[in-house]
């Protein structure tokens, strides 16, 4: 591809790349604009600091440092275990845990280290079903999870939306599981680490909390925390804890060792320095005061997006959101999620298509999209803000189910407009 005068980088933004390789420094320019033009509706998605930014583009990138800190197979690490040491200690004092390991790549990684610290091949794990919510990673047939382990797997109620108890503790005491996940992809409810705590300590199985979406809304206190319940937490960093790409596990100490040996040398090798140097910078922004801001403000933004989607005659699973999340079945509505999220991606809004619970169209075509506020939030929207954006997501609906295209183009202008005004983190202005 070749740079047009449209695409070709602002000056002195990306000097060394643009003069390397323009054509992939046109790219990142490109994406840098789509991201500062769009409203970014995907839950998982968010926009990390500058900061954060610089930290994972530095020359820690270079060194080799298979091992913990003060327990490498490589010299020359005097600065990088002062690096994981100040991500680990961050990261204890966060969440308030007795161990963190920083080193997974990603969320999926450091689920896998999960199963490869508590339960061997063949043994029966649990999780929520991907369709009703849950991850790939928690069980789910076509995921290596549920390939090598026999994965039984809960849902939530069809009448609300929200997880049945009574359920998930017959199946656990039935199946007797090693381990159960709880947490999930799709879920706009708080969840009861409580409750499942007491399920699986009956059934003797080793809780996870997977708080990867919710982590920056536990750090933040909007959130209850699963520390006194699960055994385990893993989560990414990248999403509403508004980190680098990468993930987490924490635990008691009684747990530290087992899971650390499932990371290294169990499943890994080198952690990725840069990440974890990047992870420190955003566990020290998530202790920051305008931190729990944050996360209380990205709550009662799509608390006030569920409300206006309501207003405008729209079907929310489980009535509304607790969280980060909202999931929005488009049955009523009669159009499609895929044809309705590439309509929204048309209009400058972008969020995913989504199976909802008891889907009855298929995965690749489902009935939903799933939108989140984390990433609007980080740009400093507001309540206010909300029913613009319900009307909108209306808008874009409706003209999708007519095929109208400039109704589409016109609102693509007016997302534009409005996030002109609300400068991203990390994006040149
Ligand atoms: C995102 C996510 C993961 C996986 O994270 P990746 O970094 O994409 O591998 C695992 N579990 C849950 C609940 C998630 O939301």
């Amino acid at each position: 591809m070749t740079p047009t005068a449209s695409t070709q980088p602002a000056a002195g933004r990306h000097p060394a790349l643009t003069a390397a390789d323009p054509d992939l420094a046109a790219l990142v320019d490109a994406e840098e604009r789509l991201q500062a033009e769009t409203l970014r509706l995907i839950p998982s998605e968010n926009y990390v600091s500058a900061a954060v930014l610089e930290a994972s583009g530095t020359v820690l990138q270079n060194k080799y440092s298979e091992g913990y800190p003060g327990r490498r197979y490589y010299e020359g690490q005097q600065n990088i275990d002062r690096v994981e040491t100040l991500a680990v200690d961050r990261a204890k004092a966060l969440f308030g845990v007795e161990h963190a390991n920083v080193q997974p790549y990603s969320g999926s990684p450091a689920n896998l280290a999960v199963y490869l610290a508590f339960a061997r091949p063949g043994d029966t794990v649990m999780g929520m079903a991907l369709p009703m919510g849950g991850h790939l990673t928690h069980g789910w047939g076509v995921s290596a999870t549920g390939t090598w382990f026999r994965g039984v797997q809960y849902g939530v109620r069809h009448e609300d939306g929200l997880i049945d108890f009574d359920q998930v503790r017959d199946l656990a005491l039935k199946e007797r599981p090693k381990v159960i996940f709880c947490g999930g992809t799709a879920l706009p409810r708080t969840i009861d680490f409580a409750a499942f705590g007491e399920i699986a300590r009956e059934a003797g199985a080793v809780l996870v909390a997977d708080v990867a979406h919710i982590a920056g809304l536990i750090a933040g206190g909007a959130h209850p925390s699963p520390v006194p319940y699960a055994d385990v937490i893993s989560t990414t960093t990248h999403k509403t804890l508004r980190g680098p790409r990468g993930a987490m596990l924490m635990s008691r100490e009684e747990h530290a060792k087992a899971l650390d040996k499932a990371v290294f040398p169990g499943l890994q090798g080198g952690p990725h320095n840069q990440t974890t140097a990047a992870i420190a910078v955003a566990l020290k922004e998530a202790a920051q005061p305008s931190f729990r801001t944050y996360a209380h403000a990205v709550v009662a933004n799509a608390k006030a997006l569920a409300e206006a989607l309501l207003a405008r005659g729209f079907d929310l699973v489980s009535g509304g959101t607790d969280n980060h999340l909202i999931l929005m079945d488009l049955t009523p509505k009669e159009v499609p999620g895929k044809i309705a999220a590439k309509a929204l991606d048309r209009a400058g809004i972008v969020v995913n298509h989504n199976t909802v619970p008891y889907d009855t169209r298929k995965p690749f075509d489902p009935s939903g999209i799933r939108i989140g506020t984390p990433s609007l939030t980080s740009r400093g929207l507001d309540v206010t803000h909300m029913p613009q954006l319900a009307d909108w997501i209306a808008r874009a609906v409706t003209a999708a189910d007519k095929a109208d295209e400039p109704a589409l183009k016109t609102i693509r202008a007016e997302v534009a407009d409005l996030m002109s005004a609300y400068p991203a983190p990390g994006l040149p202005l």
